[in-house]
């Protein structure tokens, strides 16, 4: 056997939440090859698997029953280039940010409003990810999967993915199906750039730049993140930990009569999106703590692990804020985080 399954391993390194965690097996993954052999063994040792990227969008339990799989697939290839566009073939275990800094070099354009933001490539279509008016879907033509059951390695074309506001086919009918390989996309070389982002527009004026380069907006973003979100170095942390809700505009009237400065944006298709941020500002506040839990002190959105917090306690303290902000407002709020059970995933 080419892999190597390590037993009883401590995965507090692996996630950003930086909670107590540690895994029966935990295999490292390096190619599809490898992938596959490692699924065989969790099929034939009767064991469920937990899929990991960077960690940075993951509740893990104190102890996983199971085999985690680490992703580390590389590649970073450029399949076809013209004077327009350039499509890029990325490896599921790149990193994100690293990926879009290279973009930014080269002059692509498109994912610059995408930066800093941490995990892996492969995991960025599941949720869609998405920051500063720009949504990854945008610029993916397909992604490659292979099937848990079946062992095929599957292209999947971006309209079949069904991307959605912080969602895919990934997070619905394919979750738990599918383990993401590779992910291709096309930026275009000329293109408008995406500076109308309300905090993106404030801080350009604030730093006198009046027609941003590319270069400039990527470091805006940077910037404007740096000052609002926790350094996940020194901070746990999953960033936003719900998502904004999407509320029909008859719901969206009846709490702007209540609420007159409700945080909301216009959606297509009739729909409202409100800021869960400001919910959650409402209903408990920035810099709320309960032990070593807390909503982050510049965004209350943002839960974080003030050291120590296990799994479980960030679970009751992401209930106590749903209930706050369903009680003030007739709101549920759905996590965005994936909040993982001792022993998911069994295939
Ligand atoms: C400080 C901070 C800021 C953030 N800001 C943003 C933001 O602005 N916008 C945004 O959209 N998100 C944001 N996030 C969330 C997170 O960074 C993204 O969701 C990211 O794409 C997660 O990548 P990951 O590799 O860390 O995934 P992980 O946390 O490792 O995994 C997330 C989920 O995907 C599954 N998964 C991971 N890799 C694969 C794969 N190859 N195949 C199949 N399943 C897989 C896992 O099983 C899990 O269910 C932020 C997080 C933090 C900590």
């Amino acid at each position: 056997m080419a892999i190597t399954i390590e037993k009883q391993v401590e995965l507090s390194s692996y996630t950003t939440m930086g909670v107590s965690a540690k895994a029966q097996y935990v295999a490292r993954i390096n190619s599809v090859g490898a992938l596959v052999e490692a699924l065989n063994w969790a099929k034939n040792n009767k064991v469920g698997i937990l899929v990991l990227g960077g960690g940075s969008n993951v509740l893990l339990p104190r102890y996983f029953e199971g085999l985690v799989l680490l992703v580390g697939l590389k590649k970073k290839d450029i399949i076809h280039e013209d004077e327009y566009s350039v499509e890029l073939l990325i490896g599921a275990g790149e990193n994100w940010h690293e990926m879009v800094e290279w973009t930014v070099e080269k002059g692509w354009i498109g994912l610059e409003n995408l930066a800093l933001i941490p995990g892996s490539v492969g995991a960025a279509p599941i949720q869609n990810i998405g920051a500063y008016g720009v949504e990854v879907e945008e610029y993916i033509t397909s992604v490659q999967y292979l099937h848990v059951e079946t062992l095929d390695l599957i292209w999947i074309d971006r309209d079949k993915c069904n991307f959605a506001y912080r969602n895919s086919i990934f997070k619905d009918e394919l979750k738990n199906k599918a383990i993401i390989t590779e992910v291709q996309f096309k930026l275009p070389k000329n293109a408008q750039l995406r500076t109308d982002y309300e905090s993106l527009g404030y801080f350009f004026s604030q730093h006198g730049i009046h027609n941003p380069s590319q270069q400039q907006l990527f470091d805006a973003v940077i910037q404007v993140r740096q000052s609002r979100l926790p350094d996940i170095q020194t901070q746990g942390s999953c960033g936003s930990f719900f998502k904004n809700p999407l509320l029909p505009s008859e719901q969206i009237d009846r709490l702007s009569t209540r609420f007159p400065d409700i945080k909301t944006y216009p959606m297509p298709g009739g729909y409202t999106k409100v800021a869960a941020g400001w919910l959650i500002d409402k209903a408990v506040g920035k810099g709320f703590r309960k032990g070593q839990v807390g909503t982050y002190e510049q965004q209350a959105l943002v839960i974080v692990n003030h050291g120590g917090a296990s799994g479980d306690e960030i679970c009751e303290f992401a209930s106590l804020i749903h209930s706050k902000v369903l009680e003030m407002f007739k709101i549920s709020l759905e996590a965005e985080v994936q909040i993982i059970s001792k022993n998911s995933k069994d295939i």
